[in-house]
């Protein structure tokens, strides 16, 4: 008896695209069908030590690859832990799992690069239907007494049946499509193989026939012999020694383990020998990986207990701020038993996690030493490494040497020790800035205070500064301070004009009051701007806003302080008129100019437009 079932319409919309258009690097079906085979093989591993059901499971793990020249098949068969029923249909028909929505919506157009994603999306089994017009599943869940077959032609619908199968696992069979019968050959399957999974831990077994001639003339036979031969290391090449290990081997291993076909950065390889011993293989990624700022993002790392593999979905490895980060920890301390759910309190993987920290920084720290390689990193992963600002005080000082900044003096970004080098003697904080951009903010009139003064202004323009850069406090027993703040300029010394300048003014301050209302907190005189007006808010408020943004909720508009250059032409020459609605007028227009410095919109157009086109009426 068998079932029709129909796919749900997102995997119809990937088969079709598997089908139709990303075909340019056909060849990794092959890797990622083994690579869920070899996750077959950890999970039953697991399994076997830790559920009481199977501890008579005779199991040697492997992965069987067989191929018909003539039919035009593939067979890739594994004795792993196999599905059920409930689970064929929920692992190879729906989008139970967030990989198909997340890979549908991320697809860019660019057929290479769509591609190159479907293994990083979880979305590997079906690259199958890139070369397969048919595929048949068979499988049969460890621990379980029927076994099923799964059929499509990954057009709309599957059909399950009941099937006989001796041992546990999963064989997979593709009836390649005519022009990708090539993949039915050894050559083939071997240089793949040796491509994609030399280093997966599981031996990988291809079965040929290989035909051998005997005798002369007449009498000359074909004589054909069933081979069968491993044709990876199958060595866990975390558990190999440094010196037995090329740069190779690492980028292959690194290719297949995160499905990437860049070359990673860099690689930390650690062996640890003493009270705690474990391995650990860190690689930075070149580019970052396409779930780095969403919620949902995908572990890189995966925990190994003396090889055994015990969970690739544990968050808390590696802290959130160095998420990129790909590899594998192996521990020899930690029980093999250890449910996944009391990872989190033990305090051998706490002890690893710390020193693995460490670790990468440092390896990070190596790359910084070169601007040009850092750069690159930088634009990869420079705003998450900022996150580790928030949370990880015990590496703070390391974090916050290794972030850079552009500055009111340098286009090029800089760290905070070089901006603290090239400090005038009497300069005593540091100074940034947190803008929309850094347009805008190289166009704001505060840092003309600074520049009078040869003081440098760091520029924070990405998002995340907002919520790490106020708390950070200080740098090198250096106090950071936002350079818009009204406390933080007083530092700059006075700013103030003549007591006859200010009572010159002060019928202007007051219309100027009255017209902006309670746009504004004040109304003052500057001696210290180039522009005629800048807008200047104080500490307390900004930490506010900050701390009200992080527990989620979006903070009051927070009033500002409005400077007027009492130098400036406009403010000098508007002082003596008479008119009233030209100064109310012009009041607005300053503050629209202000706020459009500040945040590159303005908050009502037509207001402005209308003032606007009175002002201007008046010049004419
Ligand atoms: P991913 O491997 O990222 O989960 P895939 O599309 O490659 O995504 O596979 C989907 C799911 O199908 C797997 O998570 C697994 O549950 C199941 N699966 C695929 N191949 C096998 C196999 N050989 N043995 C057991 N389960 C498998
Ligand atoms: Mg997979």
């Amino acid at each position: 008896m068998s079932k029709k079932h129909t796919f749900q319409t997102e995997i119809n919309q990937l088969l079709d695209l598997m089908i139709h258009s990303l075909y340019s690097n056909k060849e990794i079906f092959l890797r990622e069908l083994i690579s869920n085979a070899s996750d077959a093989l950890d999970k039953l591993n697991y399994l076997a030590l830790t559920d009481s059901k199977l501890k008579d499971l005779q199991f040697q793990p492997r992965i069987d690859l067989s191929f018909d020249e003539k039919k035009k098949t593939l067979t890739i068969q594994d004795n792993g832990i196999g599905m059920t029923q409930e689970e064929l249909i929920s692992h190879l028909g729906t989008i139970a799992k967030s990989g198909t929505k997340s890979f549908l919506s991320s697809l860019s157009g660019d057929k290479k690069k769509d591609s190159a994603l479907i293994g990083q999306f979880g979305v590997g089994f079906y690259s199958a239907f890139m070369v397969a017009d048919k595929v048949v599943v068979q499988t049969k869940k460890a621990g379980e007494k029927q076994a099923h077959t799964w059929v499509s032609d990954g057009k709309g619908e599957y059909e399950i049946s009941e099937c006989l199968k001796d041992s546990q696992g999963t064989q997979i069979t593709l009836y390649l499509k005519d022009e990708d019968a090539n993949f039915a050959s050894r050559w083939e399957i071997e240089n793949i193989v040796k491509k994609y999974s030399e280093h997966i831990p599981f031996p990988i077994y291809l079965s040929y026939t290989q035909s051998k001639f005997e005798g002369e003339g007449e009498e000359k036979k074909e004589i054909k012999e069933d081979k069968v031969e491993q044709i990876n290391n199958a060595k866990a090449i975390w558990k190999m020694s440094k010196n037995e290990l090329k740069d190779e081997d690492y980028k292959e291993f690194y290719k297949s383990f995160a499905h990437d076909n860049t070359e990673p950065m860099r690689w930390v390889h650690t062996k640890v020998e003493g009270t705690l011993e474990y391995t650990t293989l860190f690689f930075i990624p070149s580019v970052a990986p396409f779930d780095l700022y969403r919620v949902d993002y995908k572990s890189g790392v995966k925990l190994y207990v003396k090889r055994v593999f015990i969970t690739d979905d544990d968050k808390e490895l590696l802290p959130q701020y160095l998420r990129f980060v790909r590899g594998v920890i192996d521990s020899e301390d930690l029980p093999l038993n250890v449910s996944r759910e009391i990872l989190q309190q033990n305090k051998v993987l706490a002890n690893i996690r710390a020193a693995s920290v460490k670790k990468i920084l440092s390896e990070i720290e190596s790359i910084a030493q070169d601007d040009g390689a850092y750069q690159k990193f930088y634009t990869q992963f420079g705003k998450v490494l900022k996150e580790g600002l928030y949370g990880d005080y015990e590496n703070k000082e390391r974090l916050l040497n290794l972030l850079r900044f552009p500055t009111s003096k340098h286009s090029q970004s800089i760290s905070l020790k070089t901006y603290k080098e090239n400090m005038p003697t009497d300069q005593k904080s540091i100074y940034y800035m947190i803008g929309e951009n850094l347009e805008l903010l190289k166009a704001s009139p505060v840092l003309e205070k600074y520049a009078k003064k040869g003081y440098e202004v760091l520029l924070m323009s990405d998002e995340v500064d907002g919520f790490v850069i106020p708390s950070v406090g200080e740098y090198d027993k250096l106090p950071l301070k936002d350079a818009s703040a009204a406390e933080t300029l007083k530092e700059l010394g006075e700013d103030s004009v003549s007591q006859e300048v200010q009572k010159s003014f002060e019928k202007l301050i007051a219309t100027f009051k009255e017209a902006l209302g309670d746009q504004v907190k004040d109304v003052v005189l500057s001696a210290s701007l180039d522009s005629p007006v800048a807008l200047v808010g104080d500490e307390q408020n900004a930490m506010m806003a900050n701390l009200m943004r992080q527990m989620g909720q979006e903070p009051p508009i927070a009033k500002k302080t409005m400077e007027l250059n009492s130098t400036h032409p406009i403010l000098e020459q508007l002082k003596d008129k008479e008119d009233k609605e030209l100064i109310s007028n012009t009041a607005h227009l300053l503050y629209a100019s202000a706020k459009l410095l500040e945040s590159g919109t303005i908050e009502d157009a037509k207001d402005f437009a209308h003032r606007l086109n009175q002002t201007i009426l008046k010049t004419l």
